[in-house]
């Protein structure tokens, strides 16, 4: 796992790519997090590639000895990181995912693409996504952001 911090609007955005495992230096991260005396952040987590079991443990204590007030805010969540870590209770009570992508496989070409969805505004649960092969209208699973939208409070 390797990290990037960006200043956006007085917040301190992390990047987060690679894979997510035991190996994944967050204690490094936490001790980069303090030493620059971050006073609001969000973690971008597009490319994220890998979350194993150990991985998710890892993430919840990071979280937890970030002791940051929670819920702690996700951009771009791939849909690695989303499988990985949407099961697991404590993640809508920790996280609050304000974008996310989801795997689309379109029924006509064959082709599979990514669509990203947005979570801080109503979300159409019958949205269709046009296929970049073919521009078929695909629907996407949204009932797989469903419970991550119960999180977010502007979920009409
Ligand atoms: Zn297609």
């Amino acid at each position: 796992m390797s990290w990037a911090f960006a200043e956006r609007d007085g917040d301190v955005l992390i990047s987060l790519s690679g894979k997510i495992n035991e190996d994944s230096a967050f204690k490094e991260l936490l001790q980069e997090i303090r030493k620059r005396n971050v006073k609001a952040l969000a973690f971008n987590l597009k490319d994220v590639r890998r979350v194993n079991s150990m991985g998710v443990r890892e993430w919840f204590s990071f979280l937890r000895q970030l002791s940051w007030p929670i819920p702690v805010p996700l951009e771009e969540c791939s849909v690695s990181f989303q499988q990985a870590l949407s099961p697991i209770e404590d993640f809508s009570q920790t996280c609050l995912v304000n974008s996310l992508y989801l795997d689309m496989f379109c029924p006509s070409c064959h082709a599979e693409f990514d669509i990203k969805v947005e979570l801080t505004m109503p979300v159409d649960m019958d949205a269709e996504f046009e296929c970049p092969e073919c521009n078929n209208m695909c629907q996407a699973e949204m009932w797989r952001v469903e419970s991550l939208c119960k999180g977010n409070h502007s979920y009409a």
